[in-house]
């Protein structure tokens, strides 16, 4: 579980139950469009791949339903892709991200990028580093091109 141990301790502390090894499957909805059952299967560790790590495997026939009013789907985060996906001219990395060279110059000549729309999720200090590059960058091309 990729997260610090008191966040962990603390979500535990608010009543948020972890239910390991477990994919979901399907949300089920009622017929007024409310979900009313999250459908689940049971996962076991398999065989190491060649990173070492154990890949979960499905169990067969483990399926189970939990009751639910809500759900709420909160899998990995992602950069509001509205900007990318109306710059045609901005080049972008494999993850979908906005490309920049070392200065944090993109493709579009004068535009810089930095923080969690060029590396993905990321901290706000990487953020605060990538902003003061590009602000350094920004100023050498506001010389040379003004
Ligand atoms: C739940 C959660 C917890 C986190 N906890 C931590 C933590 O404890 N410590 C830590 O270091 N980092 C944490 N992070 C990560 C951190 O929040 C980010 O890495 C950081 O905020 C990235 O800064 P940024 O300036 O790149 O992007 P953002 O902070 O996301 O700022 C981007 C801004 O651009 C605006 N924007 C988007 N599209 C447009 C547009 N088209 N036009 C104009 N404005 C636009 C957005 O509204 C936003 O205000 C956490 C992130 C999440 C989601």
């Amino acid at each position: 579980m990729p997260a610090r141990v008191e966040e962990i301790k603390h979500a535990k502390e608010e009543g948020v139950e972890f239910v390991m090894l477990t994919a979901p499957l399907a949300i089920i909805g009622t017929a007024e469009g409310w979900s009313a059952t999250l459908r689940c299967q049971r996962m076991e560790l398999g065989p190491p791949d060649e990173s070492g790590r154990r890949k979960p495997m499905a169990v067969d026939g483990s399926e189970y339903d939990i009751p639910a009013d809500v759900v709420v789907n909160a899998v990995g985060t992602g950069a509001n892709p509205l900007l990318t996906a109306t710059a045609p001219d901005l080049k972008l990395n494999r993850w979908g991200n906005i490309a920049v060279d070392e200065n944090g110059a993109t493709s579009i000549a004068g535009a810089f990028a930095g923080g969690d729309i060029v590396r993905g999720g990321a901290t706000v200090i990487l953020a605060m580093g990538d902003g003061k590059q590009a602000a350094a960058a920004i100023n050498s091309y506001l010389i040379e091109h003004g």
